[in-house]
């Protein structure tokens, strides 16, 4: 089985471990980035997820070289904490223009394909502070408790054409994105965790490579949480 799959911000992070999991097994994968060397190995397309036209190129290049998506990670995100009273208008729609909005665009994208082949996989890259609340992140949580509405709703709207979207909901994972905490803020962190650490960007992309396998074959608005047991019960 050889798929188009396209990982957005696939060129580190996260996002890189989910391309790398990917193209182990043999599909074909598209990564974003939006400045630098990408990493070998992928179809690198450079793209902003931010602004429409550079989406609609990026889907170009990918089709011409895998041929229509059949598997979309949305992984791309940013978060810029603030605490609400400091918190400016740019710090919380930019951050949801990336989160949410720029979700929105490469996912109705990658539907029109998917429409025509009357299948499709699509897994969002949420976050355990979408459903738990994070202070000093009410713009990130936020986008990222949005994904989930906005999953649920597609799986119900697309379900008849065999087109299944999913959420992997992550704790706290090893990449740039958490390496500006300070150490004591860590430790916080992972006194919480029940399993008392960190996840590295494998553990997530293990749970992703599943929910786009035949095994995941009726799960649909699912939220997956892989988080090391800090969001239990959500
Ligand atoms: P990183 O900061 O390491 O990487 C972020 C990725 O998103 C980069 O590839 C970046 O591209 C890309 N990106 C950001 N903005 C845009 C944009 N406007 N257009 C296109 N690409 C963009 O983050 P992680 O790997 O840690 O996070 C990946 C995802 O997982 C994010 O959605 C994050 O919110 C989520 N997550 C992360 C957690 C963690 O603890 N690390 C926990 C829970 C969720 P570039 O290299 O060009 O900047």
């Amino acid at each position: 089985m050889s798929r188009s799959v396209l990982v957005t911000g696939g060129n580190r992070g996260i996002g890189l471990a989910i391309a790398r999991a990917f193209a182990d097994t043999g599909d074909k994968v598209a990564i974003t980035y939006r400045s630098g060397e990408p990493p070998a190995g992928f179809l690198a397309v450079k793209c902003d997820i931010t602004d429409p036209e550079q989406v609609e190129q990026a889907y170009k290049e990918i089709e011409a070289e895998h041929g229509p998506v059949e598997v979309l990670v949305a992984n791309a995100g940013v978060t810029r904490d603030q605490l609400l009273m400091r918190m400016s208008e740019e710090d919380f729609t930019s951050v949801v223009d990336t989160n949410l909005t720029g979700t929105f665009r490469v996912v109705k994208r990658a539907n029109r394909g998917m429409l025509r082949a009357k299948k499709g996989r699509v897994v969002l890259i949420s976050s355990v502070v979408g459903l738990l609340g994070s202070a000093g992140q009410a713009n990130y949580a936020a986008s990222k408790a949005g994904l989930v509405g906005f999953a649920r709703s597609l799986a119900r709207e697309l379900g008849s054409r065999n087109i299944t979207f999913n959420v992997v909901a992550p704790g706290f994972v090893d990449t740039d994105m958490t390496k500006v905490l300070t150490d004591d803020q860590r430790k916080g962190i992972v006194a919480q965790v029940p399993l008392g650490r960190y996840a590295q960007p494998e553990e997530i992309a293990a749970a992703v490579r599943f929910l786009a396998s035949d095994d995941a074959s009726y799960i649909t608005g699912a939220v997956i949480p892989v988080d090391g047991g800090l969001g239990m019960g959500h």
